[in-house]
């Protein structure tokens, strides 16, 4: 899966997530620099009706045009998006990385709460929640 990530410079890139090795090479500085941080979060939105929930990638237009064809289709109305740590992918990061890459890609490399929320609800922790395997449509 390809992934964005931000190097000791500060100037990003994208890569697959299983090419990114300790340094890499920065376009912008010509030569090899430490990676800091690789992101980790997608946008997800979940249906508060039923079980539709979904990690739907850097595309927060594409994810509100699937939840909007959920609530035509099932007449569900209250839904949450939000801009999440996808659990699978920090696992890769850290399986790889252990601590010395962070998994946002924050400028202080911090998650905020209130970042990662749209809409509907207010405090959100980003804790994991267990997704079923196909959610039902
Ligand atoms: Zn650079
Ligand atoms: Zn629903």
């Amino acid at each position: 899966m390809l992934v964005t990530y931000r190097l000791e410079c500060t100037h990003k890139d994208m890569a697959e997530l299983a090419k990114i090795t300790e340094r890499m090479f920065c376009g912008k500085c010509s030569r090899y620099r430490k990676v800091k941080a690789i992101e980790s979060r997608e946008w997800y939105f979940k249906c508060n009706n039923c079980s539709y929930a979904r990690y739907n990638g850097q595309s927060k237009s594409q994810a509100q045009t699937l939840l909007g064809a959920h609530r035509i289709r099932t007449g569900h109305h209250s839904d949450s998006i939000w801009y999440r740590v996808h659990p699978a992918k920090k696992e890769a990061i850290q399986r790889v990385f252990a601590r010395k890459v962070r998994y946002v890609l924050t400028e202080d490399n911090k998650l905020y709460p209130d970042e990662y929320l749209t809409p509907a609800q207010s405090k959100q922790t980003i804790e994991e929640v267990h997704l079923p395997e196909k959610p039902p449509f």
